[in-house]
């Protein structure tokens, strides 16, 4: 849906207008389209691309060096007019030929056409190259009907690296017509696109369904079925994309993970992700991919992966440096050889190997994995609710942080190794994968702890004192790191009163398990009260005010731990 504009009928030449302006040092606006604002090295081939408008960056925001010459601008899905393509050709052409590159749609065939003929009759060379990547439009057999989409930008990429680098016209020719041979894309579409104006999107997909095939005009895919996992979805388009390859394709392929306009990145990951293990499973090796929205449909809910068969013509070309308003690969990138990424997405990360523990510290080491799996149920249980607390006034992702972190711990604590390695190595994966403050400081938390911690020296128990200590210490840590005190209206408001009653009431003789449920008391009644605090710490800060009445999450969830630890104690004594 558009939300912004003025008339709708002006609504891609006011959009123009704002993109040249705002890129007044990379492209100028000409009849027609855009073209470079800084001319082309004399006798260099000018690549000019175009369609339709609603598909930024596609195409003037990809005008620039290392890309394209010129973009001709149609309105929005529509070819532009011969007039416009000779005009923007015109202003484009540096003296050595000009390379008109669109997808295959039947109207900007018909129009770049005429406008061929029309400056081959003035005496410039011309040629056409019709991108033909979408998989889903047309049976292998029949490629040359196939229309065009994210592959687009991979021919325009390849074919603008070799006019940067100054290759002649028959050349640049070859090379995007070789690119477009080893280019194939399949998407999926969720919801369709709505036109400015326009008061309901062009197509919608049935509800719990998703449409594979998609096209970037509005067009739904081509057969509806029922909405799957991420895993799932690249499952079925790596799978149709590797029936669908060039002769000797080889084992290298560039990826693009391209999102079709209202698909967040973090999706768009999730799905490269998958798609990078697809292919690292087949043995193809993911080279320099590109994830966002390279050639979009206005606002519509989709995306498609492209693969690019590199070889050794291809490869060079894909990883040279450009420069454009929307698309940047810098000289960092250019002098870097091609990365193997699906490798590393892969494989998990590498563990190291510590060696086996004495059979107390493994015992001991053991002991606390049942604590860690309590704490485990216990943020299983509780994560909705302290997702809810942390929406009050923060940012809802409490519960979500919680359970990736200890469901990380519970995965990486391996006994085996001994209690201050598994504690190490848990605290580890608690940051990694639940990231977040409260991720960070309970890492910290847990670290501390197992560096506190007394060797296990032939006993499989610690005694009181040394725990208290060892918690003590691990919340002064927690303290440092975070920089609030008690009051701020933090888990420190729970973590603080937990380790006081554990200092103030361990002697050598007091039952640890009596020790740990008194204090799980004390940090339970101390989180409760945070909800008479304003929090001067962290995101809900801002929104200080209405998180009154509220306990804080961090404090919440650290309460509710302590007492599933107590609790697995008294049950497992
Ligand atoms: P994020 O704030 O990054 O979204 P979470 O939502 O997982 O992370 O955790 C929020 C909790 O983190 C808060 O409820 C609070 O208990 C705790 N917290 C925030 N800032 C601090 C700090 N400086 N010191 C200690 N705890 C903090
Ligand atoms: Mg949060």
């Amino acid at each position: 849906m558009t939300r912004i504009a003025n008339d709708p009928a002006s609504f891609v030449d006011d959009a123009l207008e704002g993109f040249a302006a705002a890129h007044a040092e990379a492209v100028r606006r000409v009849d027609g389209g855009v073209v470079r604002a800084t001319p082309l090295a004399l006798g260099s081939v000018a690549v000019v691309v175009g369609g339709g408008s609603g598909h930024y960056p596609a195409f003037a925001g990809v005008v620039g060096p290392g890309m394209a010459a010129g973009a001709v601008c149609g309105n929005i899905f529509t070819s532009p007019s011969a007039g416009q393509a000779y005009r923007v050709a015109r202003a484009a052409d540096a003296g050595g030929g000009v390379l008109f590159l669109f997808g295959n749609y039947a109207g900007d065939v018909l129009h770049f056409g005429d406008a061929q003929d029309r400056l081959r009759a003035e005496g410039v060379d011309v040629r056409t190259v019709l991108v033909t990547d979408d998989i889903a439009s047309a049976p292998l057999a029949e490629r040359a009907r196939r229309r065009g989409i994210a592959g687009d930008f991979v021919v325009f990429k390849i074919a603008g690296a070799a006019a940067e680098r100054g290759d002649d016209i028959d050349e640049v020719e070859r090379l995007a017509r070789h690119a477009n041979e080893r280019t194939r894309t399949l998407g999926v579409a969720f919801g369709g696109c709505t036109f400015p104006g326009a008061d309901a999107p062009l197509f919608t997909v049935p509800e719990g369904m998703m449409s594979i095939g998609l096209g970037i005009h509005g067009e739904p895919g081509i057969r509806d079925v029922p909405r799957a996992s991420s895993r799932e979805l690249a499952r079925m388009l790596v799978g149709d994309l590797l029936h669908d390859v060039p002769e000797s394709r080889g084992d290298r392929a560039a990826v693009i993970v391209n999102g079709l306009g209202s698909v967040s990145h973090e999706e768009l990951f999730v799905l490269f992700r998958d798609v990078s293990a697809e292919l690292g499973a087949a043995g193809v090796t993911v080279v320099q991919p590109e994830v966002g929205d390279l050639v979009t449909s206005l606002d519509m809910a989709g995306a498609s992966v492209t693969l690019v068969w590199l070889d050794d013509e291809l490869e060079p070309l894909w990883a040279a440096a450009a420069d454009t308003p929307a698309y940047r690969k810098g000289a960092a990138v250019r002098t870097a050889s091609s990365r193997a990424v699906a490798a590393s997405i892969a494989s998990q990360p590498e563990v190291p190997r510590h060696p086996l523990a004495a059979p107390d510290d493994r015992r001991r080491a053991e002991h606390a994995r049942g604590l860690l799996r309590a704490a485990q149920e216990a943020i299983a249980v509780a994560a909705a609710d302290l997702g809810a607390l942390d929406a009050v006034a923060g940012d809802g992702d409490h519960g979500v942080g919680m359970r990736a972190g200890v469901d990380a711990a519970v995965a990486a604590f391996d006994p085996e190794v001994g209690l201050q390695r598994a504690l190490t190595t848990a605290a580890d994966a608690w940051s990694e994968r639940a990231g977040g403050t409260s991720g960070a400081l309970w890492a910290t938390a847990l670290r501390r702890l197992a560096a506190e911690l007394p060797a296990a020296d032939g006993r499989s128990a610690l005694t009181p004192v040394e725990l208290a200590s060892a918690v003590g210490a691990a919340v002064d840590a927690v303290a440092e790191r975070g920089g609030a005190v008690v009051g701020d209206k933090t888990m420190l408001d729970a973590m603080r009163p937990y380790a006081d009653a554990l200092r103030a009431r361990a002697t050598a003789d007091v039952d640890i398990r009596s020790l740990l449920a008194d204090a799980a008391r004390a940090a339970t009644a101390a989180a409760e009260a945070t909800a008479g605090l304003r929090p001067s710490k962290g995101r809900a800060r801002p929104l200080a005010e209405r998180s009154l009445g509220h306990p804080d999450p961090g404090a919440t969830s650290f309460a509710l731990i302590a007492t599933a630890v107590a609790r697995h104690l008294e049950q497992n004594p």
